[in-house]
């Protein structure tokens, strides 16, 4: 997708902080980070969003839920705990519609959802 900003991270135009890289997957620091520790974990495929995950498209899931485990362990998170979220469509705020998840930590996240 010559348009998505995660792709061109992908194919290295846009410069990120990379934490983890493999075949399948990509894991870097947000830009803007929303807490001390912000990764998002990125499969290479485009796909814009959870709601476009097709059949063949789980295994790369579970994939990123497995490397933002070890990706934890490496922060120094896992013990003090995390959240990795998914944000999909209009009512989440999603505004990269490439799938990601984000892994947040490092802090006293507080409480999960607030509605404006
Ligand atoms: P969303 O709201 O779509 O779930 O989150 C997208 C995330 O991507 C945001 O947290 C935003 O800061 C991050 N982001 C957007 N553009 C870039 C970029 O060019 N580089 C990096 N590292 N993060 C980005
Ligand atoms: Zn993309």
């Amino acid at each position: 997708m010559s348009d998505c900003i995660f792709c061109k991270i992908i194919e290295g135009s846009v410069p990120s902080k990379k934490v983890y890289e493999d075949e399948r997957i990509l894991a870097f620091h947000d830009i803007q980070p929303a807490a001390p520790v912000h990764i998002l974990l990125i499969p290479k495929k485009h796909f814009a969003s959870m709601n476009d995950a097709g059949d063949e498209d789980w295994p790369v899931i579970g994939h990123l839920h497995q490397a933002a485990q070890q990706i934890a362990r490496e922060q120094g998170i896992a013990e003090s705990g995390y959240r990795l979220i998914n944000n999909c469509g209009p009512h989440s705020g999603q505004v990269v519609f490439h799938l990601h998840y984000h892994l947040l930590g490092g802090a006293n996240l507080g409480p999960l959802c607030t509605t404006s």
